[in-house]
């Protein structure tokens, strides 16, 4: 993505598609995050959350797929804005720096 080999990157560019944070807002819909709550996303962060694929748990194959790093910064950034159902919560006691690889 960085060298754009894929022929979709823009610039300026900021990678970071698998990423941990804490979130520091949520959405008035959202029931299962909460603020200061440590979470991480992969390679997508959202999807229609309403088409076949995403209903059946294939949301992977959406047609509206949004990858972190594509037309967004990625989690390099200072901030990252994902759906919830994107959204994986890390368990409290997590060595974070373990999650490294
Ligand atoms: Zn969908």
């Amino acid at each position: 993505m960085w060298e754009n080999e894929w022929g979709i990157s823009q610039y300026p560019f900021v990678g970071g598609h698998e990423a941990i944070g804490t979130i520091c807002r949520v959405g008035d819909q959202v029931k299962n995050l909460k603020i200061g709550q440590t979470v991480g996303v992969g390679w997508n962060i959202e999807s229609c959350m309403h088409c076949q694929s995403c209903i059946s748990g294939s949301q992977q194959m959406c047609n509206t797929i949004q990858p972190t790093i594509v037309n967004h910064h990625g989690g390099f950034a200072n901030k990252l804005r994902a759906h919830w159902g994107w959204t994986i919560p890390i368990p409290e006691g997590v060595d974070l720096a373990r999650l490294d690889h």
